[in-house]
């Protein structure tokens, strides 16, 4: 890898935008909404296109913890801080990993706005610019990187009946269902999520439910991930003339949410609604758009 790689690099990521001035207003920064994986779309350092041969197979991640930059040349990673009562929202960057020693350290002021699933991050020059061997870039904001998030495909609703965090959350809400109780039975369950970064799974309970109804419809956000499938239990038995399987609403409402719905029954795991959540790891971290 070369010196001037890592620069072009530096600048495609951090640079910004008199373009956004031009472009319709993005609203107020919605910090939740940030993490995810972007390709470039484009680059500008000090006026000038960064030619598209350098913008590919570079990817930019965004958890809620940090950033990072991954190209075939090495790993940048960032931690960052977040003004977003501002509008356009201020970035207070930090590079602390980089494939080259000198840029460990090496800090930038920016702005970011996120304009449906347009990210645009910029930033300006700062002073210690050329005491790490580049050239300072322009003083003020130059035309910036405009980043599309690539979908990342949901888990599949059979990858995350396998998923032991996804089986112990079944087990729990099962047993919490006191399913051998004729009198206190009642529904119990929850969310699935997802980070896309990392493609951990998290859990969230819900307020137990009663004997043939759980509310299901409001899931609590949970930042950097997304909701990958909904599941609750049928603590009625097959005996009582219960049907254990899925309801038509279970399953209407599983097409209608857009995430799959996963069932813990007295004869074990049912399924129902669509195969993956729908579009992917993107858009609104709750139930789809
Ligand atoms: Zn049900």
């Amino acid at each position: 890898m070369t010196l001037v790689r890592v620069l072009v690099l530096g600048a495609a990521v951090g640079l910004v935008s008199l373009a956004g001035a031009q472009e319709k207003k993005a609203g107020k920064l919605d910090p939740a909404k940030l993490p995810g994986t972007y390709e470039f779309v484009s680059g500008v350092k000090d006026g000038t296109s960064v030619p598209a041969d350098n913008l590919k197979a570079v990817t930019f991640i965004i958890t809620k913890d940090g950033m990072e930059l991954k190209s075939p040349d090495g790993s940048f990673k960032f931690k960052y801080t977040l003004d977003a009562t501002k509008t356009p929202a201020a970035i207070d960057m930090e590079i602390t990993e980089s494939p080259v020693p000198d840029a460990k350290g090496m800090k930038r002021k920016g702005i970011v706005s996120l304009d449906g699933d347009t990210l645009k991050l910029a930033y300006g020059a700062m002073a210690d610019d050329t005491a790490h061997g580049g050239r300072a870039l322009q003083p003020g904001w130059a035309n910036g990187p405009k980043g599309r998030p690539v979908s990342q495909p949901a888990p599949t609703v059979s990858e995350l009946v396998a998923n032991p965090v996804v089986r112990a959350a079944l087990d729990a809400a099962w047993i919490d269902s006191q399913p051998a109780d004729p009198i206190t039975r009642h529904e119990e369950g929850g969310w699935v999520y997802c980070d896309p970064a990392t493609r951990t799974i998290e859990i969230r309970r819900a307020p137990g439910g009663d004997q043939a109804f759980l509310d299901l419809d409001d899931p609590p956000e949970l930042p950097g991930y997304f909701v990958v499938a909904t599941f609750h239990t049928h603590p009625n038995p097959a005996a009582e003339g219960w049907d254990t399987g899925p309801s038509q609403s279970d399953t209407d409402s599983a097409i209608d949410l857009g995430v799959p719905c996963i069932i813990r029954a007295e004869d074990g795991i049912h399924t129902t609604g669509p195969d993956a959540r729908r579009g992917g790891l993107t858009g609104n971290p709750g139930f789809p758009d």
